[in-house]
């Protein structure tokens, strides 16, 4: 069998991100609003530090406005929770993304419930979880999203298909499973206490893995064919001592068995922000009464 496609989730973000800008100045044009989204970091995590610097940058080059509130990692739970009521009643903000994890004082479900849904561009408030569930129009988690954007262009449509995805946390696994679930996948969701993985792995066409655990899916737990979707995001060390980055899946094992594969670098990882500048385009949209499908 010949080798996987190697899924370019670094090139269709760029050409994601350029649509996304076209948009944005079509919206000016039409009388919008300049779409503004405001990204707030409690304390000085360094990953933090770089993802959010990252959604500033690629927010202007989209055409948009960055609000960025760096805050310091003492802040109370009151604090943040006044902020984002503020950011809430901003007109200028039509959507909010505060980073996790949160420093220990604070809870993270407090705050992201106290986010307004409309503004929710993570995705992350029971209203939306909600939405996402029951099959209404909500704001659809960023990571999840760009994985199934990247399965529908290598495979057009899903229905029908077996789908295992790996890992169930709120903020991937499960947004993951529910959107296959939308677009009539057949969905087996895996975790921590499974067993027989390799075997549940085995019988998928659509392999998604999101445990954070480096290189754990191995080339035998893969059927021939399958398409895999990589979302982990992992630093290990390397024999000369220097670090890089893996995914969940041991690449090198499954580009010869699988259909198709996401590469990390270079796979899910870029569709994130993407995905974001899309949601805040569209909640800007939505806030202001055009319609983000119109253009
Ligand atoms: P979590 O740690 O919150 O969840 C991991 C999940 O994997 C849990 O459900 C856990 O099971 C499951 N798991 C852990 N070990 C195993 C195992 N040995 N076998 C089967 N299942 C296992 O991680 P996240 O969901 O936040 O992130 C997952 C990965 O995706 C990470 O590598 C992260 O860095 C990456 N990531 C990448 C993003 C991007 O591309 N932009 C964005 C977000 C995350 P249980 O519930 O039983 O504990």
């Amino acid at each position: 069998m010949a080798e996987a496609v190697i899924i370019d989730g670094k090139a269709f973000a760029a050409n994601l991100r350029a649509e996304i800008a076209q948009k944005v100045s079509a919206l000016k044009a039409r009388g919008g609003p300049v779409p503004g989204l405001a990204v707030v970091q409690v304390g000085e995590n360094p990953a933090s530090q770089i993802y959010t610097r990252n959604k500033a940058k690629q927010t202007v080059e989209a055409g948009m406005q960055s609000f960025k509130h760096d805050l310091p990692a003492e802040t109370s739970q009151e604090d943040l929770l006044a902020l984002v009521d503020r950011l809430n009643h901003d007109a200028n903000v039509h959507g909010i993304l505060v980073q996790l994890p949160l420093p220990p004082q604070i809870d993270p479900n407090a705050v992201i419930d106290a986010i307004d849904p409309a503004k929710d561009v993570d995705g992350f408030n029971v209203v939306n979880v909600g939405c996402l569930v029951t099959g209404g129009e909500g704001m659809i988690p960023c990571t999840p999203l760009g994985c199934l954007m990247l399965l529908k262009d290598a495979l057009g449509d899903l229905k029908g298909k077996r789908a295992l995805v790996m890992g169930r946390s709120n903020i991937v696994g499960k947004p993951i499973a529910f959107l296959l679930l939308r677009e009539h996948c057949t969905v087996t969701m895996a975790h921590s206490k499974t067993e027989n993985l390799a075997e549940e792995c085995r019988r998928a066409d659509i392999l998604i893995a999101a445990t954070g655990q480096p290189r754990m899916v191995r080339g035998g737990w893969i059927k021939p064919g399958a398409t895999v979707i990589d979302v982990g995001i992992n630093r290990i060390e390397t024999e000369d001592g220097k670090s890089k980055l893996v995914g969940d899946v041991a690449f090198d094992e499954a580009l010869p068995v699988a259909g198709a594969i996401t590469p990390v670098p270079g796979g899910v990882g870029p569709m994130t922000i993407a995905c974001l500048l899309q949601n805040a385009f569209a909640a800007a949209c939505r806030q202001t009464g055009f319609d983000p499908e119109s253009f």
